[in-house]
């Protein structure tokens, strides 16, 4: 559930955990925001037509609800939840949106090794991050084998016909959870609605998702803050500019509880049934939409530090890791990616 904020001191548009937006602008700009997907949104535009911003917030908001009663796993009469809940094995049909989330998710769950592997709900449910409530002692080992025999891509086939698109499930209680890439698909969503009304500077966020397009309100371009893996502070660790793609983060640090003294991320190992343990708390992807990038940041999230360098690399795509060391935390970027940077701060201790 990673959020914004607007970055006070340099314009910039903070990439981050829990706190609500903050409206912070050097020159006038129109500005619609709210709640949805459980984090907030915020869409910014720089300039356009007066008439093209007639009736918008209300159309913003209407489609994000859409999305939401499309993709959500909290609301059991979604689209999402019918085909979870349908204790079948026939093909069901799906609309083009849930095709498009769902095949971008198996492409990269593949590339992943199924490190994101979108049929991960009932582990994320057995460790309460889902709908389910959290657990009041740590799950054990054959809790965990059960429900992880309720996971894996294979398991999942979707397909097409003249009649449309279609979901098919090998297990009649095969969950899918597509909160990973929510947040991202919702941003690419709402960049559409705004260039077919003619809107063609702006700056659109949902949760960790980002995508902008054209010059901010001051002239410049829109400037988006990484942030430097902290509790509570909001601190800019990277800024870059987009040039039109789409950018999404994910962390560690933010979303997590404590059990038996352990402190137990959101994002969980389909490999182990467990939530990640390691040393990377911080994955950001550009990507030419945000729907791609909130895909991969979670499999690299999965994969750790080395593996998603490696992965990295070897599909070309432009990330930054954050990872922690004894004494603060190092980053590092593929090539693609320092194309984007516009400042970087000093690592040091945290
Ligand atoms: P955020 O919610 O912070 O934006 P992500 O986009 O990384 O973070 O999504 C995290 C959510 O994805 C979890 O709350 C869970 O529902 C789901 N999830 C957890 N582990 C995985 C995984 N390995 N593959 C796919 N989805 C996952
Ligand atoms: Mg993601």
């Amino acid at each position: 559930m990673n959020q914004l904020v607007v970055f006070a001191l340099s314009g910039a548009l903070l990439l981050t955990g829990c706190d609500k937006p903050q409206v912070q602008h050097d020159a006038p700009a129109w500005t619609a925001e709210g709640k949805t997907m459980g984090t907030f949104y915020r869409v910014t535009v720089a300039d356009a037509p007066p008439e093209a911003l007639v009736g918008l917030k209300q159309q913003i908001s209407q489609l994000l609800e859409e999305d939401n009663h499309e993709l959500s796993t909290y609301q059991s009469d979604s689209n999402l939840s019918h085909f979870n809940q349908y204790a079948g094995t026939d093909p069901q049909r799906i609309t083009t949106g849930m095709a498009e989330i769902i095949s971008t998710a198996l492409r990269i769950g593949v590339k992943t090794e199924g490190a994101m592997d979108i049929t991960v709900g009932p582990l994320v449910n057995l460790w309460g991050f889902g709908p389910d409530k959290q657990p009041i002692k740590m799950p054990d080992q054959q809790q965990i084998d059960a429900a992880r025999r309720l996971v894996g891509l294979r398991h999942l086939t979707l397909s097409e016909n003249v009649q449309g698109q279609w979901l098919q499930k090998d297990l009649p209680n095969l969950y899918v959870d597509l909160s990973t890439l929510g947040e991202g698909y919702a941003t690419d969503h709402v960049a559409r609605l705004l260039e077919k009304r003619g809107v063609n500077r702006y700056l659109v966020s949902v949760g960790g998702a980002v995508i902008t397009r054209g010059v901010s309100p001051t002239g410049r371009p829109w400037r988006v803050a990484i942030q430097r893996p902290t509790d509570k502070e909001d601190v800019a660790q990277a800024i870059v500019d987009l040039q039109g793609h789409g950018i999404s983060t994910s962390g560690s640090y933010r979303n997590y509880y404590e059990l038996d003294g352990k402190r137990l991320s959101h994002i969980i190992d389909p490999a182990t049934g467990r939530p990640i343990e390691h040393k990377l708390v911080s994955a950001t992807v550009i990507a030419t939409t945000a729907l791609e990038a909130d895909g991969w940041d979670t499999g690299l999230m999965v994969l750790g530090t080395q593996k998603a360098k490696d992965l990295a690399l070897r599909e070309g795509l432009a990330v930054y890791l954050i990872t922690k060391t004894a004494d603060g935390f190092t980053t590092w970027m593929s090539p693609q990616f320092k194309a984007f940077v516009i400042s970087q701060a000093q690592v040091s201790a945290s």
